[in-house]
């Protein structure tokens, strides 16, 4: 489900009101794995669907609504989405030195720095997963991201000295950052600290224009950033959105199962898209801040399910770099519907926690 490169989405939709027909033969547009909450059979419902797709954040998005109010123009939407999804940009990426993340990252001082609300929001949502996971995620990762290539630095795809590895780890560690609520701010313990917020990123842009398509009375969307999902009512035949795992292959896309699932968030991590090898070992994006190595083990991906997709998106990232049994023990305990895919011998292997497997297609 989550194509850690931007997937192929064929010619590119302006936002547009599809009918009928049409509509199933414009869904073979968006991101194949998407195609299968739709192909479930001819819309048997009267009005119109509306979709919207295209780039952002160095990968895809889609926007599908199953039936769009005729008081909405198609045109005001398309505008709406497009301008939010620029806004999360502006907010928290790294790949853009203007945004506020940005400067933040490049202010050396180690007072409080005063930051927007909604950059907080998501700083602090970075912190409390870093506590729930033992510091297995880390939003300070960033130095050891962009050391290992897989950050908005020239791409090296190589294996760094110990050295730099030693020094880059020096500017990690989620005790070093302190967020205070009012007035917002955070103080970096060093000011050469540097935060990566990739892996919410996505799962908030989900979220942003999922409560741009509330706040216009729609409640029957799917919103797509990538692999970080939102769905809330249902698809255009009147049942829940069906979105498919695919199994963790780099180079092919098949399905390893069908979810049935309504408003909720839902993001998957990898290690199979965003790698390098290199001696015969895979080297992915997912990052032990504890170690400073890349996770190489046989866990391969995990999907994760929670109200928001700002929220799955960062845990699918922690239970990755947890591995297989802790992170299997951390979703148990905490209720977290998780679903694990493990490399085995003879293919893969897969695990779901008790509260994940109502939303597998029966
Ligand atoms: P996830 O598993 O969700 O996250 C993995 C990412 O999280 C890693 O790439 C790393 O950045 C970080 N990470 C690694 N280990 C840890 C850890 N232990 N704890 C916390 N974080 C960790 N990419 C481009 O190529 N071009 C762009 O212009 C671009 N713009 C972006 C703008 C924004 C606002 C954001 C949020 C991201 C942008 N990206 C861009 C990055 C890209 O969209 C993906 O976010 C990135 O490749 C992570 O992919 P993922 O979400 O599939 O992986």
């Amino acid at each position: 489900m989550k194509t850690d490169s931007p997937a192929s989405t064929g010619r590119r939709l302006t936002g547009r009101r599809v009918a009928g027909a049409d509509a199933k033969a414009a869904s073979r547009l968006l991101l194949p794995l998407l195609l299968l909450a739709q192909l479930a059979g001819c819309s048997d419902r009267s009005g119109e669907a509306w979709e919207l797709s295209g780039p952002t954040m160095g990968t895809y998005y889609s926007v599908k609504v199953a039936r769009l109010p005729a008081a909405l123009p198609a045109e005001d939407l398309r505008q709406g989405v497009t301008r939010v999804l620029a806004q999360t940009v502006d907010l928290i990426s790294t790949y853009k030195a203007s945004s506020e993340l940005s400067r933040l990252n490049r202010n050396p001082s180690t007072d409080w720095i005063p930051v927007s609300r909604a950059l907080l929001l998501v700083i602090a949502e970075g912190q409390r997963l870093s506590a729930l996971s033992d510091g297995a995620f880390d939003i300070t990762v960033g130095p050891l991201v962009n050391l290992w290539g897989f950050g908005p630095d020239v791409k090296k795809d190589g294996v760094p000295s110990r050295e730099a590895s030693a020094a880059a780890r020096e500017r990690v560690g989620y005790r070093k950052l302190q967020v205070r609520a009012s007035p917002p701010a955070v103080r970096k313990q060093r000011g050469d600290m540097y935060i990566d917020l990739s892996a919410l990123g996505e799962g908030y842009g989900a979220d942003r224009v999922a409560a741009y398509l509330d706040a216009r009375g729609i409640g029957d969307y799917m919103v797509a950033v990538a692999g970080a999902i939102r769905v809330k009512g249902h698809n255009a035949h009147g049942t829940p959105w069906r979105i498919a795992i695919e199994e963790p292959m780099p180079e092919s896309r098949t399905v390893s199962r069908v979810m049935h699932i309504t408003d909720a968030g839902l993001s998957t991590s990898g290690d199979y898209r965003n790698f390098f090898k290199k001696g015969g070992q895979r080297y992915s994006h997912e990052i032990d801040p504890r170690t400073g190595m890349p996770v190489a083990r046989c866990l391969a991906s995990v999907t994760v399910v929670r109200k928001t997709a700002m929220e799955a998106d960062g845990l699918a990232t922690a239970l990755m770099v947890m591995g297989g049994s802790k992170g299997t023990a951390l979703a148990d305990r905490e209720g977290i519907a998780a679903f694990f895919i493990l490399r085995e011998d003879k293919g893969f292997g897969s695990q779901g926690t008790a509260s994940f497997r109502r939303y597998l297609a029966r």
